[in-house]
C-alpha cells in the first residue's frame, strides 16, 4: 500500500510517498514559492539525481498536479500510474478540542476541520487548501487528516486551562492545545520499542528541538503536558520565536513605545528567540559557530536556550514524579551534542549519567547515557511523515 503524505504550507508543500509494506520512503519532495515568482519543485529519490522542475505554479492545485506528474514521470518518477496511490495522509496543524485522533476526511468532516481555522489562522487554511486540491484531483482516493494537536488532547485540565476568566475558554476555546504532537507520539513510541519496554510503564520527557521547539511530558504513552500553548509561540525559546514571556511586555511596547500589534506579533514570532538575542541568525549552526569565535551575544543566546530547555525538563520530571527516559529529536535535538549536553547539565540528580562519547553521534537512534544510567537518554530522529502514513493506513483499513 503506497501512501502519499502531504504537508501543505501557505507557499510551500512537502510530500513523501511511503511504501507501507516496508515503511520505506520512496520519494521526498518540496514545492516552493507557490503563487510567487520563481516557483519550483524538487524531488529526491535515493541513489538518483535530483529532479527539479522550474515552472509557474499558480496555486496549490497546480502544485499537487505537478507533484502527481513528478511521481509518475517516466524518468524521475517512482510509480507507473496514480492508481498506485492507495491513500493520502494530510498534516493538519490544529484540530481544536474536537479531534483527539486522526480522521478520515470527507466533505462533511472537512467543514468541521475548517471551524478550527480561527484557532490557527496562519497554519490551518493552507492545510485545508491542500486537502481540497487533492480531493479534486484524486476524487476516488481516501484521505486522512492527522492533527499536530491530537496527541496532546489527553492533557488533564489542570495542564491545559489558562489562568484567565473561565468564559474565555468556554466562549473562545482559549486554552493550551500543544503542537508537534505527531513527533512527540512517534519518538516516545519508538523509544519504548528501542528500550524493549511497554510504553504504559514509562515516564518520558520528549524534547523536539528544531526551528520550532517544544517539550512534552509523556506518561504511560499519553501526553500529560507540553510546552507550546494556545499557539506554537508559547513555551521554550526557539529559532525566531520568543517562547513564553511576561505578556505585559506587549502592552508596554504598544502603549509606551508606539509599536502596533502587528509589529509586536512579527517581533515575537519572527525576530525573537535565538535570532533576537544573538543578532546573528536563527540557524543554530551559525549561532554556535559565532559563539565559538567569541561572539558574546551568540553565546548568551545559546545559554538562554539551554537554560529554558533544562528548566522545562526538570519541570516535567517533577510533574511526573520522576522519569525513566529523555529523548532528543528534530534538527537541533538530533544533531547538536552541545545542546544535549548543556540542556542536561545539573539535572544528573534525576538519575542519569550522560556518556560524552556516545553523545557525539548525529541523526541516528542512539542511547547517549551510560550503561549504568538508571534514567536513559536517547537521540531518536523524528519521522512525522511515517506517523501520518501509519495513521492513514490504519483508518483506511478500518473503513
Ligand atoms: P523544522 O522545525 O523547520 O522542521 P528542523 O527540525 O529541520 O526544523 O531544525 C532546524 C534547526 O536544526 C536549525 O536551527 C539548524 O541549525 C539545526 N541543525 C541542523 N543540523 C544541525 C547540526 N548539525 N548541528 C546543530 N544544529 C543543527
Amino acid at each position: 500500500m503506497k501512501t502519499l503524505v502531504i504537508n501543505c504550507g501557505s507557499s510551500s508543500l512537502k510530500y513523501q510517498l511511503i511504501d507501507m509494506s516496508t515503511e520505506e520512503s520512496m520519494v521526498q519532495g518540496l514545492v516552493e514559492r507557490i503563487g510567487i515568482e520563481g516557483s519550483l519543485l524538487t524531488q529526491k529519490v535515493e541513489g538518483r539525481e535530483k529532479y527539479i522542475i522550474k515552472t509557474e505554479i499558480k496555486d496549490h492545485k497546480d502544485a499537487i498536479r505537478l507533484v502527481l506528474g513528478a511521481l509518475i514521470d517516466e524518468k524521475y518518477g517512482v510509480i507507473k500510474s496514480m492508481d498506485e496511490i492507495a491513500a493520502v495522509g494530510h498534516r493538519v496543524v490544529h484540530g481544536g478540542e474536537k479531534y483527539s485522533e486522526s480522521v478520515v476526511l470527507t466533505e462533511e468532516v472537512l467543514k468541521s476541520v475548517e471551524e478550527c481555522n480561527a484557532l490557527a489562522p496562519l497554519h490551518n487554511p493552507p492545510n485545508i487548501i491542500g486537502i481540497k486540491a487533492c480531493m479534486e484531483l484524486m476524487p476516488n482516493v481516501p484521505m486522512v487528516g492527522v492533527f499536530d494537536t491530537a496527541f496532546h488532547q489527553t492533557m488533564p485540565k489542570e495542564a491545559y486551562i489558562c489562568p484567565l476568566p473561565y468564559e474565555l475558554y468556554e466562549n473562545y476555546g482559549i486554552r493550551k492545545y500543544g503542537f508537534h504532537g505527531t513527533s512527540h507520539k512517534y519518538v516516545s513510541n519508538k523509544l519504548a520499542e528501542v528500550m524493549g519496554r511497554d510504553i504504559k510503564d514509562l515516564k518520558i520527557v520528549t524534547c523536539h528541538l528544531g526551528n520550532g521547539c517544544s517539550l512534552a511530558a509523556v506518561k504511560g504513552g499519553k501526553s500529560i503536558d507540553t510546552s507550546m500553548g494556545f499557539t506554537p509561540l508559547a513555551g521554550v525559546m526557539m529559532g525566531t520565536r520568543s517562547g513564553s514571556i511576561d505578556p505585559s511586555v506587549i502592552g508596554f511596547l504598544i502603549n509606551e513605545k508606539g509599536y502596533t500589534m502587528q509589529e509586536v506579533d512579527e517581533l515575537l514570532n519572527k525576530k525573537s528567540g535565538v535570532l533576537g538575542i544573538s543578532g546573528v541568525s536563527s540557524d543554530f549552526r551559525d549561532v554556535r559557530d559565532a559563539a565559538e569565535q567569541g561572539n558574546e551575544r551568540a553565546k548568551l543566546a545559546l545559554d538562554v536556550f539551554h537554560y529554558k530547555v533544562r528548566a522545562q525538563i526538570a519541570a516535567y520530571a517533577g510533574v511526573m514524579g520522576g522519569i525513566d527516559a529523555i529523548v532528543f529529536t528534530a534538527g537541533i535535538g538530533e544533531n547538536s551534542s552541545l545542546t544535549r549536553k548543556e540542556s542536561l547539565k545539573g539535572l544528573e540528580f534525576l538519575g542519569f549519567e550522560l556518556d560524552n562519547e556516545r553523545n557525539e553521534i548525529r541523526g541516528e537512534i542512539q542511547e547517549i547515557s551510560t550503561d549504568n544510567s538508571r534514567v536513559k537518554i536517547y537521540v531518536i530522529p523524528t519521522n512525522e511523515e511515517l506517523m501520518i502514513a501509519r495513521d492513514t493506513v490504519e483508518l483506511i483499513n478500518n473503513m
